[in-house]
């Protein structure tokens, strides 16, 4: 089996310590005029970042921003080359509120963009200006609002594009979740698409759906869940995510849970942050094993369960 990096296909045994969730580069643009802390596009300084986190016995991380929205491919190249950390690079959609009015990718038709997503799995990924590099996405992503997939029917078509596109191309799924959306009607969305729920990995919801019955729920589809908000604490506690891992392990879905942390230049140390992408490594775990997390299920979160979720059909 094996995981799409941008330095090539990588066998999933090779694959350590993974965080499914992250952003090392971001070029500055809409992100940034939204919010400032949306823009980490120093190479010097990534690197620097990803160096820290190999030396905490990190192996990979997915970098979630994709095609056309602040996705600084060559970058994460020139940074997984010199670290020796695996990247998975993502292709998709993001949020419409990351991209000018009128433009891509509401400005194109389903066909086109299910082409461009497969493409860019398959054949390499598209810069700016056009020009396509060698180097390929390993993952799919889209981002469902409030409310929901259906919401209108540029969401509808958005969506159908990604179904598609990890149909044809055999990529996972990465899904950006809003407030209270309904992810239920989302799997089933992708499941009538032929996309089980196996080769989703649903991120966010430890602070856009705080209901344990519902990731339960969620989880007995088969899903994955990428509990991304740690350390973020204006959105919850460390308690409040520790209760929440603890109880889905009790449950019974260690092995559908990952750990992540959803950076911005507030939360890489390179960029003056007081925490770094190497948290959850030096930090987090312990806090975890405090709780009662047996060191298996940590296993499994951290790196066994990644092997599954990151890889092509
Ligand atoms: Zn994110």
């Amino acid at each position: 089996m094996m995981i799409r990096t941008v330095l090539g296909d990588i066998p999933h045994t090779h694959f350590g310590h993974t965080q499914c969730h992250e952003h090392l580069f971001l070029e500055k643009g809409k992100s940034f005029e939204i919010n400032p802390a949306l823009c980490m596009e120093d190479p010097e300084k990534s690197s620097a970042e990803l160096a820290d986190y190999r030396d905490a016995g990190g192996s990979a991380i997915v970098d979630a921003q994709p095609v056309r929205c602040g996705r600084m491919e060559e970058a994460l190249v020139t940074a997984s080359s010199k670290t020796g950390v695996h990247i998975i690079a993502v292709t998709g959609f993001h949020r419409m509120l990351f991209y000018e009015e009128g433009s891509f990718p509401c400005s194109w038709t389903e066909q086109q963009l299910t082409d461009l997503f497969e493409c860019e799995v398959t054949k390499g990924m598209t810069l700016k200006d056009g020009r396509r590099i060698t180097a390929r996405a390993g993952m799919i992503k889209a981002a469902i609002e409030t409310d929901g997939v259906y919401a209108d029917s540029a969401s509808e078509m958005l969506f159908g594009a990604v179904a598609q596109a990890a149909g044809r191309s055999g990529a996972p799924v990465l899904i950006h979740t809003e407030l209270n959306a309904d992810i239920l009607e989302m799997i089933e969305f992708f499941g009538s698409a032929g996309i089980s729920p196996q080769r989703l990995v649903i991120c966010h919801m430890d602070r856009t759906r705080y209901d344990m019955g519902y990731h339960r729920e969620v989880l007995s589809t088969g899903a994955n869940l990428c509990y991304d908000s740690v350390n973020r604490l204006k959105y919850l506690s460390h308690e409040k995510e520790i209760a929440l891992i603890s109880a889905m392990i009790v449950a019974g879905y260690e092995e559908q849970l990952l750990l992540s942390l959803d950076t911005t230049n507030q939360r890489l140390r390179a960029y003056g942050a007081d925490m770094g992408l190497d948290y959850i490594l030096k930090d987090f775990i312990t806090m975890l094993r405090e709780h009662g997390v047996p060191m298996s299920a940590v296993e499994n979160m951290t790196v066994n369960n990644a092997k599954q979720a990151l890889r092509l059909k």
